[in-house]
């Protein structure tokens, strides 16, 4: 199954794609933890995103779709995958496409997480991670608006929209649910 997780930061998506990954069997690829792990390896890449994570802001397309290439070039990924925080925006998601096509494959469905706006900032303060600052949060949840809410409309064919409002596990049930009708 290939799967893309749509929802805005602290909706959850990193936590319900490492459950979905393991129900269904297929690696769970996170560009938000790929950039944090080239950060702390301090590889050129990682130093290059640094000063766009710092403030919250989208590091640029051609670095996110180069890493993301090298990414599906492993083996793991012929059994399908799931991406979390990928793609982030309209010209990312036609690069996936592209990607996607070569490859003579198509996504299953784009799953949308729907929680709250008060929700979202109180789930990531209490996270804490070093660019869960309050005015970084806010800079994400505005570049999520402008940037990423738009790919609901370019992948409209195949979203699934999902209350992630909840237990953890309620929310992975309902979207394994909304999933088998796919
Ligand atoms: P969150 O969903 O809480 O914003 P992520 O771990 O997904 O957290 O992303 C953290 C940061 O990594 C983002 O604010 C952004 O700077 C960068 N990032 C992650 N994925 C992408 C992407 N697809 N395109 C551009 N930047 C990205």
């Amino acid at each position: 199954m290939r799967l893309v997780l749509v929802g805005p930061p602290g909706a959850g998506k990193g936590t319900q794609a490492v459950r979905l990954a393991e129900r269904l069997g297929v690696p769970h690829i996170s560009t938000g933890d790929l950039f944090r792990a080239n950060l702390s390896q301090e590889t050129p890449l990682g130093l290059e995103a640094k000063s766009y994570m710092d403030k919250g802001n989208l590091v640029p397309d051609d670095v996110t779709v180069r890493m993301v290439r090298e990414r599906l070039a492993d083996d793991d990924v012929t059994k399908g995958f799931i991406f979390d925080g990928f793609p982030r925006t309209v010209s990312q998601a036609r690069s996936l496409d592209e990607l996607l096509d070569e490859r003579g494959e198509e996504l299953d469905a784009v799953v949308e997480f729907q929680v709250d706006e008060d929700e979202l900032v109180t789930r990531l303060l209490a996270r804490g991670r070093s660019d869960d600052t309050e005015d970084v949060i806010r800079n994400r949840q505005q570049v999520y608006r402008d940037e990423t809410f738009p790919l609901l409309d370019h992948y409209r064919a195949i979203v699934v929209s999902v209350d992630a409002q909840g237990g953890v596990e309620e929310v992975t049930d309902r979207v394994a649910a909304a999933l088998q009708d796919r």
